[in-house]
């Protein structure tokens, strides 16, 4: 019998969001392949859990990935952990789990905390989509680049983001993005954690000669499409459905309040936009 793959997610700062389940299965496995031991251990001493670890970070994935689906194939159990949150999320885990996949090996999320899904838990999304981005490129002009690829997006950004580069981050999201409402999110579950609404222009005023600490989530809202002008109510109708994420009635809604017209005769037209869009589906 083949061993599996767990891919287990630990805290981001308080220790008492580790699940249950994470702790059992950390203590079961045969093995434990963690970004970095010494970070680990400690983990594993609060939770009195003795499971051999090995080191398993993005350097070197590929090998060391070899050699773990070797012992799983073997009949092997190995858990994969990163320092913090979901393996695979902005951390190492990918090349193991495809590797354990072309490999028939079984791959079982142990899922938990990640700072993506805690900081957009708070970020009251109108329709609860968003873009999860993680770490912009280091260099401004890639950084800039991507920014720029993402300026009309439709919906909410979420970066990762270092303490060290956030004011160049800033920089360059409010120069490119233009002003926009984002929620920062500071050591999340940590003692100082530190979560508020504010906005770009804002925020680069705040920061700009601070020190700042901690790790850091943000996301960033769309901005504000222009809406055409002028056009016929078909015309704004078909404008809506491919440039806003807001459901058939509350576009009727926004467009009979908007244009002044009655909101029966606005949603008679919508319905047959909306029901060509749906029988080409
Ligand atoms: N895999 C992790 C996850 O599931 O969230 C992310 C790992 S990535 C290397 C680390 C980044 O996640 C940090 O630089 C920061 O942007 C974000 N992060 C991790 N813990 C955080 C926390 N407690 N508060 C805010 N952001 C955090």
């Amino acid at each position: 019998m083949s061993g599996s793959l767990y891919v287990v997610a630990t805290p981001i700062g308080n220790l008492e969001d580790m699940t249950y389940r994470a702790a059992r299965i950390l203590g079961e496995v045969d093995l434990i392949a963690a970004e970095d031991t010494r970070h680990t251990r400690k983990l594993l001493n609060h939770f009195q859990i003795t499971t051999p670890l090995i080191s398993y970070y993005r350097e070197k994935e590929s090998q060391r990935s070899e050699t773990l689906v070797a012992r799983m194939l073997a009949g092997e159990q190995v858990a994969l952990v990163s320092d913090a949150g979901t393996p695979g999320i902005s951390d190492p885990g990918s090349i193991l789990v495809s590797k354990a996949r072309a490999a028939g090996l079984a791959i079982i999320p142990v899922p938990g905390p990640s700072a993506v899904s805690a900081a957009v838990s708070c970020a009251g999304l109108e329709t609860g989509s968003y873009l999860f981005i993680g770490f912009a490129p280091v260099k401004s002009a890639q950084r800039n680049q991507l920014l720029q690829s993402l300026a009309d997006s439709i919906y909410p950004l979420v970066f990762y983001e270092s303490p060290h580069r956030i004011q160049r981050f800033i920089k360059s999201a409010e120069q490119i993005l233009g002003d926009r409402k984002l929620l920062w999110a500071r050591e999340i579950s940590k003692k100082f954690e530190d979560i508020h609404e504010t906005t770009l222009s804002a925020l680069a005023a705040t920061i700009a000669d601070e020190k700042i600490r901690g790790e850091l989530v943000l996301v960033i809202h769309p901005g504000s499409p222009v809406v055409p002008q002028g056009e016929s109510i078909e015309e704004i109708l078909h404008w809506y459905l491919a440039n806003s994420e807001l459901s058939m009635k509350d576009v009727c809604k926004k467009v009979s309040t908007d244009m002044g017209v009655s909101r029966s005769d606005v949603y008679q037209r919508a319905l047959v936009i909306w029901d060509k869009v749906n029988l080409h589906d």
